[in-house]
């Protein structure tokens, strides 16, 4: 705590050296100009919620606000992972981009392809110019299927029993693949570094275990008679980075008798065969598989990463309690393309927004920035069918959980399994990117 408010401190000083803008002394954004109050780049999950939480507080007139995404769709990515265990139709979990932005934001249905802080302006693919006196930064990461060799050939082959949840255009051919597997070793990987949703990659196992176990072709009690084998293969030391909940997912694996080839890092595909990179230049482990479900490496996309707006490892600096760059005073960033230290999630994204947009308005007051945001993050992990565990911890690994006086959320809960099948996905299609959810905080009026 004491190095979170050392940091904030250091920001805030930052932002009342720069000149201090107020609202009254800027002029509102010309329809048809392209410059504005506040520019935010990406609407996916933060860019989206960041937005449309501004225009909310009713400070802001027509087109004062933008965002720019070249995407024809907004996607509900924590619904892939029901896709994949047969729950929910992809289709169903994304929204046309244009019709969900408030016509209220001036929309740039375009690529960003350069940042110029010192200007307060970025270039649009297309070579336009975008000026803005604050900038949002939140255009996610790179799922990059090219980090693993033989990856994108496989997932795009229909007969080939290799998928990923972590894409919409494969997330169903992990549920047909599940279900079409009779009989074989199952390899589902993790990878080393960091990912959005650290949980999903171990999700998708849970419940396919629990499908061929239901099925007959799994039995946890008696595997080596069982027609299915199943190995979690992951980057990591352990099973959760949080060790409170990876005491229970460590006890679950054993219980099921799932193999765990730790700090594994698939690498490589080829043919039927599974390529892992082991750590300290140890020689690479080779493993026969008949379906995999393949995690990709993740990290910022080069317009980001190459930007004087990163930092070493190219994700966008900030601040982790105020949000705001550590150079840049009007530049701020939440979601899976910030620096921020927490699990990469779209619930850290509802306690990231609201920060962000106190501390923007309190920057074009004049005031100084606050430290609002202590890392929270929370993973449903789907142990079964009908089960959920509920993770939710901030900064440190630290638990903070909404229900912990009622139940023990180490322990998978038949109503954790509910929130996470139909309430979360219908209150962030109806509110949390409109602006109306708050996560924990309940509904934002
Ligand atoms: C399989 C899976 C399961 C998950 N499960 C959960 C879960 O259970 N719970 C949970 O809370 N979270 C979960 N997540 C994570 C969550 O979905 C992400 O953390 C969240 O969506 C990140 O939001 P974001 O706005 O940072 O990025 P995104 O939502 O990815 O949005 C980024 C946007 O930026 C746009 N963009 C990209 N490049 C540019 C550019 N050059 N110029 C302009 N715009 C650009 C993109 O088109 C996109 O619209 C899961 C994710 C996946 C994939």
């Amino acid at each position: 705590m004491a190095t979170l408010l050392r940091a904030s401190g250091a920001c805030q000083k930052a932002a009342s050296a720069a000149q201090a803008r107020t609202f009254a002394s800027v002029a509102p954004a010309a329809a048809s100009s392209r410059s504005h109050k506040v520019v935010v780049v990406g609407g996916g999950t933060a860019g989206m919620t960041v937005s449309h939480q501004l225009l909310r507080t009713g400070k802001f007139t027509q087109d004062d606000i933008a965002i720019v995404d070249p995407a024809e769709w907004h996607h509900y990515q924590p619904g892939w992972t029901l896709v994949g265990g047969g729950l929910k139709n992809k289709e169903d979990l994304r929204q046309s981009l244009t019709e969900l932005v408030d016509p209220k934001l001036k929309f740039y249905n375009e690529q960003v392809g350069a940042f110029t802080p010192e200007e307060n302006l970025i270039t649009l693919s297309n070579g336009d110019k975008v000026n803005y006196e604050q900038l949002v930064v939140a255009p996610g990461i790179n799922v990059d299927t090219s980090t693993i060799k033989g990856l994108p050939e496989a997932l795009a082959d229909p007969k080939s029993f290799v998928s990923t949840i972590f894409k919409y255009d494969t997330c169903d051919k992990a549920s047909r693949n599940i279900k079409d597997f009779k009989k074989g070793n199952a390899i589902f990987t993790h990878p080393a570094g960091a990912i959005k949703c650290a949980g999903a990659p171990q999700k998708i196992m849970w419940l396919a275990s629990d499908h061929w176990q239901r099925a007959g072709l799994y039995n946890y009690n008696d595997p080596a008679s069982s027609p299915i084998n199943i190995s979690f293969a992951t980057g990591l030391p352990v099973m959760f980075g949080v060790p409170k909940y990876s005491a229970t997912l460590e006890a679950l694996r054993k219980e099921r008798n799932v193999e765990g080839l730790f700090q594994h890092d698939l690498v490589e595909i080829n043919g039927d065969t599974a390529i892992f990179a082991r750590p300290d230049g140890a020689d690479k482990v080779t493993k026969k598989f008949d379906l995999l479900h393949a995690v990709p490496k993740m990290g910022p996309y080069a317009f980001v990463k190459n930007s004087a707006l990163a930092d070493q490892a190219g994700y966008v600096d900030v601040d982790q309690a105020t949000l705001q760059h550590k150079k840049y005073v009007n530049v701020w960033s939440a979601g899976d393309a910030s620096s921020l230290p927490t699990s990469k999630t779209a619930a850290a994204i509802t306690a990231q927004a609201p920060v962000l947009v106190s501390n923007l308005l309190r920057r074009m007051n004049g005031q100084e920035v606050e430290a609002g945001y202590d890392g929270y993050t929370s993973c449903p992990l789907l142990t079964e069918y009908g089960k959920v565990l509920l993770a939710e911890f901030k900064y440190g690994g630290v638990p903070k959980e909404t229900f912990g006086r009622l139940f023990d959320q180490a322990t998978p809960n038949r109503a954790f399994y509910y929130l996470k099948k139909d309430f979360f996905p219908w209150v962030y299609q109806n509110y949390m990117v409109k602006g109306r959810w708050g996560g924990p905080s309940g509904f934002i009026r």
